[in-house]
């Protein structure tokens, strides 16, 4: 059973202070609309997730304490400790409250260079100390017109699943984000998002046997906003989303969450 997963990626934004503003706005949209009542047995669901800078992971993690969403990091490095200048390890985001690290970013990827390799080595310590790794994969306009979505989305779920085992693989979540929807406003359509993402269950199945996919979670990503994720929740292979602009808005998060939780019943 896979509970549908809604993220936020805030990239650089927010100070401490806009962050504390943002959850203090979203925590009574939040109870409302996900009908989540503190002590109750009601289950949050969909799953809500909040990246923030590293800045602001502290101030989130202690706001959101008691409530039903999780954590998360937008980058983390290989390495426990050591000279290594600006890099942050993977033990100090538990210790700060994150549950989850987005790893391959493609603002990571295409503007700061990161590697298969170096994506690859994120995961592996992200599983190595307790994190849940999302991986980020999409292609380019240019992959995408010469007709290399799926092997440039395979290869970078190859590369960067390499080496783990099948017991890891299910708390890896894998984001399918084609770069040219990323903070456009032009979503993908999402048949051509179901395609990609029923090929990279696929490729998952293939490396680490058949059904290993069905336990793991898949989210599309790129330009989703209230009003567009319904129709990318009708199809189950669809687990929910990744959102960057939108999810900055206390309000449209919520939105989306229900949207989500109409969209699709547990899988
Ligand atoms: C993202 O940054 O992961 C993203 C999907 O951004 P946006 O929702 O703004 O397209």
């Amino acid at each position: 059973m896979r509970l549908p997963l809604l993220a936020a990626n805030w990239k650089m934004n927010k100070t401490i202070g806009d962050a504390l503003a943002f959850a203090g706005a979203f925590i009574p949209e939040m109870l409302e609309v996900v009908g989540f009542m503190a002590g109750s047995q009601e289950p949050a669901w969909p799953e809500l997730l909040i990246c923030p800078p590293f800045t602001a992971v502290p101030a989130v993690s202690a706001a959101m304490a008691g409530y039903p969403v999780a954590i998360g990091a937008q980058d983390v490095f290989w390495q426990d400790k050591g000279s290594f200048t600006g890099e942050v390890s993977p033990a100090m985001l538990k210790d700060a409250g994150c549950s989850y690290v987005i790893v391959g970013h493609s603002e990571r990827r295409h503007v700061l260079g990161e590697t298969d390799e170096w994506v690859h080595k994120k995961l592996r310590a992200a599983l190595d100390h307790g994190l849940r790794p999302i991986l980020c994969v999409g292609e380019t306009l240019q992959e995408r017109e010469a007709g290399d979505t799926h092997r440039v989305c395979e290869t970078m779920t190859r590369e960067g699943l390499r080496g783990v085992n099948k017991d890891e693989v299910r708390s890896v979540v894998i984001a399918y984000e084609p770069v040219w929807a990323i903070g456009t406003g032009k979503e993908a359509k999402p048949e051509d998002a179901r395609d990609v993402i029923v090929r990279l269950r696929a490729t998952v199945d293939s490396m680490f046997g058949d059904g290993a996919s069905s336990e793991m979670r898949v989210l599309y990503g790129g330009s989703v906003r209230p009003g567009n994720l319904k129709p990318f929740m009708a199809h189950p292979e669809i687990d929910g989303a990744l959102v960057g602009g939108a999810s900055l808005d206390p309000i449209e998060f919520a939105k989306m969450a229900l949207e989500i939780r109409k969209g699709r019943r547990r899988v």
